[in-house]
Protein backbone atom coordinates (compact mmCIF):
# COMPACT_ATOMS: atom_id res chain seq x y z
CA UNK A 1 0.00 0.00 0.00
CA UNK A 2 1.58 3.27 -1.01
CA UNK A 3 1.15 6.56 0.84
CA UNK A 4 0.48 8.47 -2.43
CA UNK A 5 -0.06 12.04 -0.30
CA UNK A 6 3.52 11.55 1.36
CA UNK A 7 5.27 11.04 -2.20
CA UNK A 8 3.48 13.66 -3.35
CA UNK A 9 4.71 16.30 -1.24
CA UNK A 10 8.06 15.42 -1.93
CA UNK A 11 7.45 16.94 -4.87
CA UNK A 12 7.97 20.59 -6.41
CA UNK A 13 4.62 21.20 -6.50
CA UNK A 14 3.61 19.31 -3.72
CA UNK A 15 6.13 21.36 -1.40
CA UNK A 16 5.00 24.24 -2.99
CA UNK A 17 1.47 23.70 -1.98
CA UNK A 18 2.08 22.35 1.35
CA UNK A 19 3.99 25.53 2.32
CA UNK A 20 0.87 27.21 1.22
CA UNK A 21 -1.91 25.52 2.63
CA UNK A 22 0.05 24.39 5.77
CA UNK A 23 -0.83 20.59 4.95
CA UNK A 24 1.49 17.63 6.89
CA UNK A 25 4.21 17.30 5.46
CA UNK A 26 5.90 13.91 5.94
CA UNK A 27 9.59 13.37 5.83
CA UNK A 28 11.32 10.96 3.88
CA UNK A 29 12.68 8.61 6.39
CA UNK A 30 16.37 7.69 6.65
CA UNK A 31 16.22 3.74 6.53
CA UNK A 32 18.77 0.98 6.92
CA UNK A 33 20.72 -0.01 4.12
CA UNK A 34 23.13 -2.79 5.55
CA UNK A 35 27.03 -1.14 5.03
CA UNK A 36 25.46 2.09 5.93
CA UNK A 37 27.42 4.63 8.37
CA UNK A 38 25.35 4.89 11.85
CA UNK A 39 24.35 8.07 11.21
CA UNK A 40 24.14 11.18 8.36
CA UNK A 41 26.61 13.45 10.86
CA UNK A 42 28.79 13.77 13.87
CA UNK A 43 27.03 13.11 17.32
CA UNK A 44 27.07 15.90 19.98
CA UNK A 45 27.38 14.68 23.34
CA UNK A 46 26.42 16.28 26.61
CA UNK A 47 26.52 14.96 30.20
CA UNK A 48 25.25 16.21 33.55
CA UNK A 49 27.41 16.55 36.20
CA UNK A 50 28.01 13.67 37.82
CA UNK A 51 26.87 11.57 34.82
CA UNK A 52 28.14 7.80 34.70
CA UNK A 53 27.23 6.74 31.61
CA UNK A 54 29.08 9.33 29.15
CA UNK A 55 32.89 7.32 29.05
CA UNK A 56 31.06 4.40 27.88
CA UNK A 57 28.87 6.00 25.41
CA UNK A 58 31.93 7.72 23.96
CA UNK A 59 33.80 4.18 23.82
CA UNK A 60 30.29 2.70 21.92
CA UNK A 61 30.30 5.39 19.40
CA UNK A 62 33.98 5.41 19.06
CA UNK A 63 33.98 1.55 17.92
CA UNK A 64 30.88 1.97 15.80
CA UNK A 65 32.45 4.84 13.83
CA UNK A 66 30.67 7.84 14.66
CA UNK A 67 32.09 11.37 14.62
CA UNK A 68 32.34 13.04 17.48
CA UNK A 69 31.80 16.78 17.30
CA UNK A 70 33.39 17.68 19.79
CA UNK A 71 36.27 15.30 20.60
CA UNK A 72 37.63 17.11 23.69
CA UNK A 73 34.58 16.72 25.74
CA UNK A 74 34.80 12.99 24.63
CA UNK A 75 38.18 12.31 25.37
CA UNK A 76 37.50 14.03 28.93
CA UNK A 77 34.98 11.65 29.26
CA UNK A 78 36.88 8.32 27.82
CA UNK A 79 39.48 9.43 30.51
CA UNK A 80 36.64 8.71 33.16
CA UNK A 81 36.29 12.28 34.49
CA UNK A 82 32.46 13.07 33.22
CA UNK A 83 32.11 17.46 33.15
CA UNK A 84 28.90 19.31 32.15
CA UNK A 85 29.31 19.99 28.03
CA UNK A 86 26.73 22.35 26.24
CA UNK A 87 29.09 23.82 23.53
CA UNK A 88 27.04 26.69 21.53
CA UNK A 89 25.86 26.09 18.05
CA UNK A 90 29.45 26.81 15.95
CA UNK A 91 29.86 27.50 12.34
CA UNK A 92 32.64 26.95 9.67
CA UNK A 93 32.58 29.67 8.08
CA UNK A 94 28.61 30.64 7.09
CA UNK A 95 27.49 27.05 7.42
CA UNK A 96 26.56 26.33 10.64
CA UNK A 97 27.26 23.05 12.48
CA UNK A 98 25.14 20.18 12.12
CA UNK A 99 24.66 16.95 13.94
CA UNK A 100 23.21 13.65 13.07
CA UNK A 101 22.76 12.93 16.64
CA UNK A 102 22.73 15.15 20.06
CA UNK A 103 22.97 12.46 23.33
CA UNK A 104 22.90 13.64 26.92
CA UNK A 105 24.02 11.84 29.64
CA UNK A 106 21.33 13.19 32.54
CA UNK A 107 21.93 10.19 34.81
CA UNK A 108 24.00 13.07 37.35
CA UNK A 109 20.56 14.60 37.63
CA UNK A 110 19.76 14.28 41.24
CA UNK A 111 17.55 17.22 41.86
CA UNK A 112 14.84 19.05 39.86
CA UNK A 113 16.42 22.19 40.02
CA UNK A 114 19.54 20.32 38.32
CA UNK A 115 17.28 19.88 34.75
CA UNK A 116 18.40 22.88 34.01
CA UNK A 117 21.33 21.38 32.35
CA UNK A 118 18.81 19.88 29.62
CA UNK A 119 17.80 23.34 28.58
CA UNK A 120 21.73 24.51 28.67
CA UNK A 121 22.95 21.43 26.39
CA UNK A 122 19.54 21.28 23.95
CA UNK A 123 18.55 24.71 23.40
CA UNK A 124 21.78 26.07 21.35
CA UNK A 125 21.23 22.68 19.30
CA UNK A 126 17.27 22.65 18.70
CA UNK A 127 17.59 23.68 14.76
CA UNK A 128 20.93 21.59 14.54
CA UNK A 129 19.86 18.00 13.88
CA UNK A 130 20.07 17.10 10.28
CA UNK A 131 17.08 15.62 8.73
CA UNK A 132 16.67 11.85 9.93
CA UNK A 133 18.83 12.56 13.38
CA UNK A 134 18.68 11.02 16.41
CA UNK A 135 17.91 12.69 20.14
CA UNK A 136 19.16 10.23 22.62
CA UNK A 137 18.57 11.29 26.62
CA UNK A 138 20.33 8.59 28.72
CA UNK A 139 18.91 8.23 32.63
CA UNK A 140 18.65 6.16 35.32
CA UNK A 141 15.21 4.40 36.14
CA UNK A 142 13.23 6.35 38.28
CA UNK A 143 12.29 2.91 40.83
CA UNK A 144 16.38 2.55 41.63
CA UNK A 145 17.05 6.63 42.80
CA UNK A 146 18.20 6.53 46.02
CA UNK A 147 16.24 9.66 46.53
CA UNK A 148 12.59 11.05 45.79
CA UNK A 149 13.99 14.26 44.37
CA UNK A 150 16.69 11.99 41.93
CA UNK A 151 13.40 9.49 41.06
CA UNK A 152 11.37 13.23 40.10
CA UNK A 153 13.98 14.35 38.09
CA UNK A 154 14.94 11.30 36.35
CA UNK A 155 11.02 10.81 35.83
CA UNK A 156 10.51 14.34 34.47
CA UNK A 157 12.90 13.26 31.32
CA UNK A 158 10.03 11.67 29.36
CA UNK A 159 8.72 15.09 29.37
CA UNK A 160 11.58 16.50 27.42
CA UNK A 161 11.89 13.73 25.36
CA UNK A 162 8.48 13.05 24.51
CA UNK A 163 8.33 17.41 23.57
CA UNK A 164 11.35 16.67 21.44
CA UNK A 165 10.01 14.28 19.23
CA UNK A 166 6.68 16.77 18.75
CA UNK A 167 8.99 19.12 17.63
CA UNK A 168 12.67 18.65 15.96
CA UNK A 169 10.45 17.55 12.62
CA UNK A 170 11.82 16.65 9.69
CA UNK A 171 12.42 12.92 10.56
CA UNK A 172 14.07 13.13 13.86
CA UNK A 173 13.32 10.92 16.74
CA UNK A 174 13.82 11.08 20.21
CA UNK A 175 14.08 8.44 22.56
CA UNK A 176 14.65 8.15 26.56
CA UNK A 177 16.84 5.13 27.63
CA UNK A 178 16.64 4.23 31.52
CA UNK A 179 20.16 2.41 31.81
CA UNK A 180 19.59 0.50 35.31
CA UNK A 181 23.12 0.94 37.57
CA UNK A 182 23.31 -2.85 37.89
CA UNK A 183 24.09 -4.00 34.60
CA UNK A 184 26.05 -7.18 35.70
CA UNK A 185 28.98 -7.96 37.57
CA UNK A 186 31.75 -5.99 35.14
CA UNK A 187 31.22 -2.83 35.79
CA UNK A 188 31.57 -0.34 33.23
CA UNK A 189 32.20 -2.83 30.47
CA UNK A 190 28.87 -4.65 31.48
CA UNK A 191 27.61 -1.79 30.70
CA UNK A 192 28.84 -0.70 27.58
CA UNK A 193 28.07 -4.24 26.40
CA UNK A 194 24.62 -3.54 27.59
CA UNK A 195 23.76 -0.31 26.40
CA UNK A 196 25.92 -0.95 23.15
CA UNK A 197 22.48 -3.01 20.76
CA UNK A 198 20.61 -0.68 21.71
CA UNK A 199 22.67 2.53 21.01
CA UNK A 200 23.69 0.71 17.24
CA UNK A 201 19.78 0.43 17.09
CA UNK A 202 18.35 3.83 18.11
CA UNK A 203 21.12 6.10 15.98
CA UNK A 204 20.76 3.90 12.59
CA UNK A 205 17.73 3.89 10.36
CA UNK A 206 16.60 0.66 11.33
CA UNK A 207 14.55 2.93 14.43
CA UNK A 208 13.26 4.98 11.62
CA UNK A 209 9.70 4.97 12.87
CA UNK A 210 10.16 4.55 16.59
CA UNK A 211 9.96 7.56 18.22
CA UNK A 212 9.21 8.81 21.51
CA UNK A 213 10.10 5.66 23.49
CA UNK A 214 11.07 4.73 26.98
CA UNK A 215 13.63 1.44 26.87
CA UNK A 216 14.83 -0.03 30.02
CA UNK A 217 18.14 -1.57 29.75
CA UNK A 218 18.96 -3.78 32.51
CA UNK A 219 21.30 -6.19 33.88
CA UNK A 220 20.63 -9.08 31.96
CA UNK A 221 23.65 -11.02 30.19
CA UNK A 222 24.72 -9.40 26.39
CA UNK A 223 26.91 -10.90 23.79
CA UNK A 224 28.56 -8.50 21.37
CA UNK A 225 28.36 -9.86 17.52
CA UNK A 226 31.84 -10.58 16.08
CA UNK A 227 30.40 -8.55 12.74
CA UNK A 228 27.41 -5.69 13.72
CA UNK A 229 26.21 -6.18 9.79
CA UNK A 230 24.71 -9.76 11.13
CA UNK A 231 24.11 -9.58 14.41
CA UNK A 232 21.95 -12.65 14.55
CA UNK A 233 24.44 -15.10 12.68
CA UNK A 234 23.98 -18.66 13.20
CA UNK A 235 20.41 -17.90 15.71
CA UNK A 236 17.55 -20.24 15.06
CA UNK A 237 14.29 -17.80 14.93
CA UNK A 238 10.87 -18.91 14.61
CA UNK A 239 8.40 -15.91 13.31
CA UNK A 240 4.66 -17.14 13.42
CA UNK A 241 2.54 -15.51 10.90
CA UNK A 242 5.16 -14.86 7.98
CA UNK A 243 3.27 -15.52 4.90
CA UNK A 244 2.56 -12.11 4.20
CA UNK A 245 2.97 -8.33 5.64
CA UNK A 246 4.65 -7.94 8.35
CA UNK A 247 5.82 -11.38 8.92
CA UNK A 248 7.40 -11.64 5.75
CA UNK A 249 9.28 -8.11 6.11
CA UNK A 250 10.18 -9.61 9.23
CA UNK A 251 11.95 -12.81 7.82
CA UNK A 252 13.61 -11.18 5.57
CA UNK A 253 15.47 -8.77 7.90
CA UNK A 254 15.84 -11.78 10.45
CA UNK A 255 17.64 -13.33 7.49
CA UNK A 256 19.53 -10.37 6.11
CA UNK A 257 20.53 -10.27 9.85
CA UNK A 258 22.32 -13.88 9.89
CA UNK A 259 19.40 -15.90 11.45
CA UNK A 260 18.41 -18.88 10.01
CA UNK A 261 14.34 -18.55 9.92
CA UNK A 262 11.64 -20.85 10.57
CA UNK A 263 8.59 -19.92 8.83
CA UNK A 264 5.23 -20.32 10.07
CA UNK A 265 1.34 -19.86 8.81
CA UNK A 266 -1.38 -21.58 8.37
CA UNK A 267 -1.48 -24.08 5.64
CA UNK A 268 -4.21 -22.11 3.22
CA UNK A 269 -1.46 -19.53 3.04
CA UNK A 270 1.32 -22.82 2.33
CA UNK A 271 2.24 -21.07 -1.67
CA UNK A 272 3.27 -17.54 -0.07
CA UNK A 273 4.74 -18.86 2.87
CA UNK A 274 6.68 -21.15 0.62
CA UNK A 275 7.82 -18.06 -1.52
CA UNK A 276 9.36 -16.38 2.04
CA UNK A 277 11.35 -19.66 3.22
CA UNK A 278 12.47 -20.32 -0.78
CA UNK A 279 13.54 -16.56 -1.14
CA UNK A 280 15.87 -16.33 2.57
CA UNK A 281 16.89 -20.21 2.53
CA UNK A 282 14.79 -20.41 5.66
CA UNK A 283 12.29 -23.07 6.15
CA UNK A 284 8.78 -23.25 6.07
CA UNK A 285 6.31 -25.02 8.56
CA UNK A 286 2.39 -25.02 7.90
CA UNK A 287 0.89 -25.04 11.11
CA UNK A 288 -2.49 -23.57 12.47
CA UNK A 289 -1.66 -21.97 16.08
CA UNK A 290 -5.19 -22.51 17.39
CA UNK A 291 -5.21 -26.61 16.55
CA UNK A 292 -5.28 -28.17 20.10
CA UNK A 293 -1.62 -30.37 18.95
CA UNK A 294 -0.11 -27.14 17.40
CA UNK A 295 2.00 -26.61 20.29
CA UNK A 296 3.85 -30.30 20.37
CA UNK A 297 3.95 -30.69 16.61
CA UNK A 298 5.79 -27.38 16.68
CA UNK A 299 8.11 -28.48 19.53
CA UNK A 300 8.54 -31.80 17.90
CA UNK A 301 9.81 -29.93 14.45
CA UNK A 302 11.72 -27.42 16.52
CA UNK A 303 13.57 -30.08 18.02
CA UNK A 304 14.23 -32.82 14.92
CA UNK A 305 14.97 -30.14 12.99
CA UNK A 306 17.45 -27.94 15.10
CA UNK A 307 17.54 -28.74 18.38
CA UNK A 308 16.63 -25.84 19.76
CA UNK A 309 14.76 -22.21 18.93
CA UNK A 310 17.14 -18.93 19.99
CA UNK A 311 14.27 -16.99 19.22
CA UNK A 312 10.68 -17.26 18.82
CA UNK A 313 8.00 -14.18 17.33
CA UNK A 314 4.85 -14.00 18.07
CA UNK A 315 3.70 -12.24 15.24
CA UNK A 316 0.56 -13.73 13.68
CA UNK A 317 -2.64 -12.12 14.56
CA UNK A 318 -6.04 -11.35 13.28
CA UNK A 319 -8.71 -9.01 13.88
CA UNK A 320 -12.29 -9.51 13.65
CA UNK A 321 -14.05 -5.97 14.24
CA UNK A 322 -17.24 -5.57 15.44
CA UNK A 323 -18.74 -2.99 18.59
CA UNK A 324 -19.19 -5.10 21.46
CA UNK A 325 -22.67 -4.89 21.49
CA UNK A 326 -22.95 -6.67 17.65
CA UNK A 327 -19.85 -8.95 18.28
CA UNK A 328 -20.96 -12.32 18.17
CA UNK A 329 -18.99 -14.99 20.49
CA UNK A 330 -17.41 -16.61 17.85
CA UNK A 331 -15.20 -13.30 16.56
CA UNK A 332 -14.38 -12.81 20.72
CA UNK A 333 -12.95 -16.55 20.60
CA UNK A 334 -11.28 -16.55 17.47
CA UNK A 335 -9.21 -13.45 18.17
CA UNK A 336 -8.13 -14.19 21.84
CA UNK A 337 -7.24 -17.40 20.55
CA UNK A 338 -4.49 -16.61 17.79
CA UNK A 339 -3.80 -13.30 19.03
CA UNK A 340 -3.08 -14.43 22.92
CA UNK A 341 -3.49 -17.69 24.40
CA UNK A 342 -1.68 -19.44 21.77
CA UNK A 343 1.11 -17.70 22.22
CA UNK A 344 0.44 -18.53 25.85
CA UNK A 345 0.31 -22.31 25.47
CA UNK A 346 3.67 -22.26 22.93
CA UNK A 347 5.64 -20.57 25.30
CA UNK A 348 4.59 -22.85 27.82
CA UNK A 349 5.22 -26.40 25.83
CA UNK A 350 8.80 -24.37 24.48
CA UNK A 351 10.06 -23.75 27.35
CA UNK A 352 8.87 -27.29 29.55
CA UNK A 353 11.33 -29.21 27.16
CA UNK A 354 14.00 -26.20 27.50
CA UNK A 355 13.64 -25.61 23.62
CA UNK A 356 14.75 -22.07 24.47
CA UNK A 357 17.90 -21.95 25.66
CA UNK A 358 19.77 -19.38 28.25
CA UNK A 359 20.53 -16.30 25.99
CA UNK A 360 16.64 -16.76 24.00
CA UNK A 361 14.23 -14.29 22.71
CA UNK A 362 10.34 -14.21 23.52
CA UNK A 363 9.20 -11.34 20.75
CA UNK A 364 5.70 -10.52 21.07
CA UNK A 365 3.55 -8.46 19.12
CA UNK A 366 0.80 -6.19 20.37
CA UNK A 367 -0.72 -2.96 18.85
CA UNK A 368 -1.01 0.33 20.08
CA UNK A 369 -5.10 -0.96 20.11
CA UNK A 370 -3.77 -2.79 23.35
CA UNK A 371 -2.43 0.57 24.81
CA UNK A 372 -4.95 3.11 24.04
CA UNK A 373 -8.01 0.59 22.98
CA UNK A 374 -10.34 1.10 19.84
CA UNK A 375 -13.81 1.50 18.77
CA UNK A 376 -14.92 -1.36 17.00
CA UNK A 377 -12.02 -3.47 18.67
CA UNK A 378 -12.74 -4.73 22.28
CA UNK A 379 -11.65 -8.14 21.41
CA UNK A 380 -8.49 -7.21 19.42
CA UNK A 381 -7.30 -4.82 22.29
CA UNK A 382 -7.94 -7.26 24.88
CA UNK A 383 -5.50 -9.46 23.47
CA UNK A 384 -3.63 -6.95 22.26
CA UNK A 385 -3.12 -5.68 26.27
CA UNK A 386 -2.85 -9.31 27.06
CA UNK A 387 0.08 -9.28 24.87
CA UNK A 388 1.79 -6.38 27.12
CA UNK A 389 0.55 -8.32 30.52
CA UNK A 390 2.69 -11.60 29.20
CA UNK A 391 5.99 -9.39 28.78
CA UNK A 392 5.08 -7.69 32.01
CA UNK A 393 4.99 -11.11 34.07
CA UNK A 394 7.07 -13.53 31.39
CA UNK A 395 10.22 -11.32 31.59
CA UNK A 396 10.91 -11.44 35.36
CA UNK A 397 9.98 -14.89 35.55
CA UNK A 398 12.50 -16.05 32.94
CA UNK A 399 15.19 -13.70 34.00
CA UNK A 400 17.34 -16.66 35.95
CA UNK A 401 17.14 -18.37 32.58
CA UNK A 402 18.49 -15.53 30.66
CA UNK A 403 15.95 -15.49 28.42
CA UNK A 404 14.43 -11.70 27.51
CA UNK A 405 10.94 -11.05 27.02
CA UNK A 406 9.71 -7.97 24.89
CA UNK A 407 6.94 -6.76 22.71
CA UNK A 408 6.88 -4.47 19.77
CA UNK A 409 3.42 -2.44 19.59
CA UNK A 410 2.88 -1.03 15.96
CA UNK A 411 0.78 1.53 15.53
CA UNK A 412 -0.55 2.67 11.84
CA UNK A 413 1.71 0.61 9.15
CA UNK A 414 1.13 0.38 5.56
CA UNK A 415 -0.08 -3.15 4.84
CA UNK A 416 -3.45 -4.82 3.52
CA UNK A 417 -4.94 -4.96 7.12
CA UNK A 418 -4.67 -1.00 6.81
CA UNK A 419 -5.36 -0.52 3.49
CA UNK A 420 -8.85 -2.22 4.08
CA UNK A 421 -9.67 1.07 6.49
CA UNK A 422 -11.98 3.38 4.83
CA UNK A 423 -10.38 6.78 3.09
CA UNK A 424 -10.86 9.19 5.79
CA UNK A 425 -10.20 7.14 9.11
CA UNK A 426 -7.17 5.90 6.95
CA UNK A 427 -5.76 9.30 6.48
CA UNK A 428 -6.56 10.77 9.90
CA UNK A 429 -4.48 7.49 11.32
CA UNK A 430 -1.19 7.77 8.78
CA UNK A 431 -1.16 11.51 10.12
CA UNK A 432 -1.61 11.66 13.38
CA UNK A 433 2.19 11.11 14.26
CA UNK A 434 4.92 12.98 14.54
CA UNK A 435 6.47 11.52 11.66
CA UNK A 436 3.17 12.17 9.95
CA UNK A 437 3.11 9.39 7.86
CA UNK A 438 2.48 5.45 8.20
CA UNK A 439 5.55 2.96 8.86
CA UNK A 440 6.75 0.09 6.93
CA UNK A 441 6.69 -3.72 7.89
CA UNK A 442 10.13 -3.31 7.54
CA UNK A 443 10.10 -0.69 10.65
CA UNK A 444 8.59 -3.11 12.93
CA UNK A 445 10.54 -6.14 11.73
CA UNK A 446 13.73 -3.88 12.45
CA UNK A 447 12.58 -3.36 15.75
CA UNK A 448 11.88 -7.03 16.54
CA UNK A 449 15.60 -7.95 15.12
CA UNK A 450 16.82 -5.60 17.44
CA UNK A 451 15.75 -7.16 20.22
CA UNK A 452 16.31 -10.91 18.88
CA UNK A 453 19.92 -9.57 18.72
CA UNK A 454 22.01 -11.40 20.99
CA UNK A 455 23.61 -8.38 21.95
CA UNK A 456 19.99 -7.24 23.48
CA UNK A 457 19.97 -9.28 25.92
CA UNK A 458 19.87 -6.93 28.57
CA UNK A 459 16.73 -5.68 27.08
CA UNK A 460 14.19 -7.34 28.57
CA UNK A 461 10.70 -6.51 29.89
CA UNK A 462 9.74 -3.64 27.48
CA UNK A 463 7.07 -2.59 25.33
CA UNK A 464 8.44 -0.67 22.21
CA UNK A 465 5.97 1.83 20.11
CA UNK A 466 6.75 1.62 16.20
CA UNK A 467 4.36 4.41 15.41
CA UNK A 468 5.90 7.48 14.46
CA UNK A 469 5.17 8.49 18.01
CA UNK A 470 1.24 8.30 17.18
CA UNK A 471 -0.88 10.70 19.19
CA UNK A 472 -3.22 7.40 20.26
CA UNK A 473 -2.79 6.05 24.29
CA UNK A 474 0.43 8.62 24.07
P1 LIG B 1 -1.51 -9.90 8.14
O1 LIG B 1 -2.94 -10.27 8.24
O2 LIG B 1 -1.00 -9.35 6.85
O3 LIG B 1 -0.61 -11.18 8.51
C1 LIG B 1 -0.89 -12.01 9.61
C2 LIG B 1 -0.44 -13.41 9.29
O4 LIG B 1 -0.78 -14.25 10.39
C3 LIG B 1 -1.15 -13.98 8.05
O5 LIG B 1 -0.19 -14.49 7.14
C4 LIG B 1 -2.02 -15.06 8.62
O6 LIG B 1 -2.26 -16.14 7.75
C5 LIG B 1 -1.26 -15.47 9.88
N1 LIG B 1 -2.14 -16.16 10.81
C6 LIG B 1 -3.37 -15.76 11.24
N2 LIG B 1 -3.92 -16.70 12.03
C7 LIG B 1 -3.02 -17.70 12.14
C8 LIG B 1 -3.03 -18.95 12.81
N3 LIG B 1 -4.09 -19.38 13.52
N4 LIG B 1 -1.94 -19.75 12.68
C9 LIG B 1 -0.87 -19.34 11.94
N5 LIG B 1 -0.82 -18.18 11.29
C10 LIG B 1 -1.88 -17.36 11.37
O7 LIG B 1 -1.24 -8.90 9.36
P2 LIG B 1 -0.05 -7.85 9.62
O8 LIG B 1 -0.57 -6.49 9.36
O9 LIG B 1 1.19 -8.29 8.95
O10 LIG B 1 0.08 -8.00 11.20
C11 LIG B 1 1.07 -8.78 11.86
C12 LIG B 1 0.95 -8.53 13.35
O11 LIG B 1 1.06 -7.13 13.62
C13 LIG B 1 -0.41 -8.94 13.93
O12 LIG B 1 -0.22 -9.50 15.20
C14 LIG B 1 -1.16 -7.63 14.00
O13 LIG B 1 -2.18 -7.66 14.98
C15 LIG B 1 -0.05 -6.68 14.38
N6 LIG B 1 -0.31 -5.27 14.08
C16 LIG B 1 -0.43 -4.82 12.79
C17 LIG B 1 -0.67 -3.47 12.56
C18 LIG B 1 -0.79 -2.88 11.19
O14 LIG B 1 -0.96 -1.67 11.05
N7 LIG B 1 -0.70 -3.67 10.13
C19 LIG B 1 -0.79 -2.58 13.64
C20 LIG B 1 -0.67 -3.09 14.93
C21 LIG B 1 -0.41 -4.42 15.14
Amino acid sequence: MTDRYASFVQSAAGRALVKRLGLPDPPRLRRHHPGDPLLPGPALLGAATGGRLAEQVTKILTAAGVELADPAAAAEWAGGAPAQHAPPARSHGDTPQRYGALLFDATGITDSTELRQLYDFFHPQARAVLPSGRVIVLGTPPQECPTPREATAQRALEGLVRSIGKEFGRGTTAQLVYVTRDTGDTGAVGTRTSLESTLRFLLSGRSAYVSGQVIRVGGGAARTPADWDRPLDGQVVLVTGAARGIGAALAKVLARDGAQVVALDIPAAGDALAAVANDIGGTAVQLDLTAPDAPTRLAEHLASRHGRVDVVVHNAGITRDKTLGRMDADRWDQVIDVNLSSQERINDVLLERELIPAGGRIVSVSSIAGIAGNRGQTNYATSKAGVIGLVDSLAPALRDRGISVNAVAPGFIETRLTARIPLVVREAGRRMNSLAQGGLPVDVAETIAWLAWPASGAVSGNVVRVCGQSLLGA
